[in-house]
């Protein structure tokens, strides 16, 4: 494997980026930590000839606990205690994304816009050509669902679960100018793996949102992969909750690695907010969520074991977070 030479353009600025974007397309992509998008490069999955790096834009960088800028590494998120005090979903998203190598160079951005997956795709050319190539890459057919017309590749970042159920949204900056959408939003819903995002072309992300509430709530993220060390979520969990005594204020679950985009399940949560949580009704909630998901076969674990554990993880998470003392 190989990397096909690119040319590469490091802007400065915002403005300047969205410029040099309007010049290039379609014919670039947006560079941060290179962890996802090189790799996949290696293996000739979708190469454009233009790379944007995005480390010298100054209004990219940095982070406080309202605001995180989207080059900000994840290895900096991960060794920041305030972040794991104040929303621990999102610190335990970020200390199980890959291993602190990747962690060093992987950044917020990166992480919400990486690339969907599959195994008929995450394949070195040589692979591709001997079966055939498919629909996100080169191809015209899917190998996942046979068809030829809508692409099924799994949303596997860990980010994007834990920042949905914490409330957050996205600043984006594009060539009409800038705009804010929730983290629900971003993602698109309809579920195609190949316009995994609802990016305008050449849209840059700048930042991440949290609201204060954020703060106040019993939060975690749970994540089941082969190797804990080293892979992608084959189902990533994140749940935020509130609790005045015996009554549940407010209840968020959102799920990743099972579908083509991160799923929050407000319709089904919002029927068991203001009543007190038993053992039956998590059970019920569980149970519910386990119906709702639909991954397919196109990772290591299969579908049915996935579906499974989704309901046990549910189950788990609401019980601790519900039965922990001395949080709000
Ligand atoms: C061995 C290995 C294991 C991994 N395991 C995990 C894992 O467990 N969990 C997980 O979540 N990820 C995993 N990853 C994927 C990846 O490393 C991370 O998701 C990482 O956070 C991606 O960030 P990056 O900055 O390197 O993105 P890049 O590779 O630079 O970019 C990813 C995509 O986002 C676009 N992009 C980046 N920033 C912006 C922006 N600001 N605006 C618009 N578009 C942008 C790029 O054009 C590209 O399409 C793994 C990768 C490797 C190599
Ligand atoms: S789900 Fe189908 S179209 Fe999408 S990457 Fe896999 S084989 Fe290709």
């Amino acid at each position: 494997m190989h990397l096909d030479p690119f040319e590469l353009h490091r802007p400065e600025s915002v403005q300047e980026t969205i410029r040099l974007a309007r010049e290039l397309a379609p014919g670039f992509d947006y560079l941060a930590g290179g962890t996802d998008l090189l790799p996949n490069y290696k293996m000739h999955l979708n190469v454009r000839p233009h790379l944007i790096a995005l480390d010298r834009v100054a209004e990219l960088q940095g982070y406080d606990l309202d605001r995180i800028g989207a080059m900000t590494r994840l290895a900096d998120l991960d060794q920041d205690p305030q972040i794991a005090r104040q929303y621990p979903a999102l610190g335990e998203a970020v200390h199980a994304v890959a291993t602190p190598l990747v962690r060093a160079s992987g950044t917020v951005g990166g992480n919400l816009l990486v690339e969907t997956r599959c195994f008929f795709f995450n394949q070195s050319f040589f692979w591709r050509a001997s079966l055939g190539f498919c629909l996100k890459a080169d191809g015209d057919q899917c190998y996942v669902v046979p068809q030829k017309e809508k692409c099924y590749a799994t949303f596997s970042g860990d980010l994007a679960p834990a920042l949905e159920v914490l409330g957050a949204s996205v600043e984006l900056a594009g060539p009409d100018g800038r705009r804010r959408l929730s983290l629900e939003e971003l993602y698109a819903a309809d579920g195609d793996g190949i316009q995994r995002h609802r990016l305008a072309p050449g849209e840059l992300l700048v930042a991440v949102h949290l609201p204060p509430e954020a703060r106040h709530l019993r939060s975690t993220y749970a994540k089941l992969r082969p190797r804990p060390s080293f892979d992608f979520p084959e189902l990533g969990l994140a749940v935020a909750l509130s609790r005045e005594g015996d009554r549940l204020t407010s209840l968020e679950i959102a799920t990743g690695g099972l579908e083509t985009f991160p799923r929050r399940f407000r319709s089904i949560t919002e029927g068991f907010v203001g009543a007190t949580l038993s053992t039956e009704r998590i059970g019920e909630l569980a149970r519910t969520i386990q119906a709702a998901v639909r991954p397919v076969h196109n990772t290591a674990y299969p579908p049915d074991y996935r579906k499974r554990m989704t309901g046990v993880f549910v189950r788990r998470a609401v019980t601790a977070l519900w039965e922990r003392r001395g949080a709000s």
